[in-house]
């Protein structure tokens, strides 16, 4: 079975959110344990409420994105030193909510500093993390502006870096592999990405798909993401990608427009009917 879950605001408090999942036939979830951009952290419910909410409707694995407000690639001691306290802090509240992960991006470059070195500052962040209990799954990038870890190369760099751990994977996102430059407009392009993944990270690393159209051509480098679809995404790639998803048994999360598991609707349609014809 496929599991599909979608990125979804807490705004409602999180025991109507996972209920309204459970409604929207959804089977995992991807939330932000705090506002992304800053400000305030919410309280957290009682990790056995959650637990219990979450089984009850039958979701898991639960996703918890980090906020964006740090950035784990500064080279800059003391912006490397508010990254690794945000981010070590996020740890906690990934396993006070009872999540199975927390999905980090890599960061940005900073001024004067190169590739390697801030993806050196980056694996510095994420052992930090490691000091902490739960996994982490890194998350390519769309290559905007000075973001890093947009190819799986330099992704690859990273874990070797990280060394041998299973507590981290990688969150394959499609509409930033799109924006990057891996095209997903037919079936063999998925097969050539499949490819670059097994010869640099490994499939086994990737733990789930950020399942999301890109609003912006191919290569574009700019990070808009898209109802699916309506972008550069097309079904025979979808459809590529669903069967590898059941083979490889990877959860789907809708990073699409829509703050509700009800305004996916559309795109949750469309991965369950292309189930069907692919799977069949
Ligand atoms: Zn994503």
């Amino acid at each position: 079975m496929i599991r599909i879950g979608a990125q979804v605001s807490l705004s409602r408090g999180l025991q109507e959110t996972i209920e309204e999942a459970r409604q929207a036939a959804l089977n995992s979830l991807q939330i932000f344990s705090r506002s992304p951009v800053g400000g305030q952290s919410r309280r957290l419910p009682d990790p056995a409420d959650m637990a219990q909410w979450l089984a009850g409707a039958q979701i898991r694995p639960l996703f918890v994105h980090a906020p964006y407000f740090v950035n784990p690639a500064a080279v800059d001691a003391l912006m490397a030193q508010r990254a690794h306290q945000v981010l070590g802090d996020e740890m906690l509240r990934v396993k006070r909510l009872t999540g199975d992960y927390l999905v980090i991006h890599p960061g940005h470059r900073q001024k004067g500093a190169t590739e390697k070195d801030a993806l050196l500052a980056f694996s510095g962040t994420a052992l930090y993390l490691l000091s902490k209990p739960g996994r982490i799954l890194i998350e390519n990038t769309s290559g905007q502006g000075k973001e890093i870890g947009a190819d799986f190369e330099s992704l690859a760099t990273v874990l070797d870096q990280i060394g041998a751990t299973r507590r981290v994977g990688i969150m394959l996102d499609t509409a930033h592999a799109m924006a990057y430059g891996y095209p997903l407009s037919t079936a063999r392009d998925w097969y050539n990405l499949r490819q670059v993944i097994s010869g640099t990270v490994g499939l086994s690393r990737i733990k789930g798909i950020h399942l999301n159209d890109t609003a912006y051509p191919v290569a574009s480098r700019r990070d808009r993401h898209a109802a699916l679809l309506t972008g550069s995404l097309t079904a025979a790639a979808l459809g590529a990608i669903l069967h590898a998803a059941d083979e490889y048994q990877w959860p789907l999360i809708l990073e699409t427009p829509g703050k509700t598991a009800a305004s996916r609707r559309e795109d949750i349609r469309i991965i369950t009917s292309l189930v069907q014809e692919v799977l069949r």
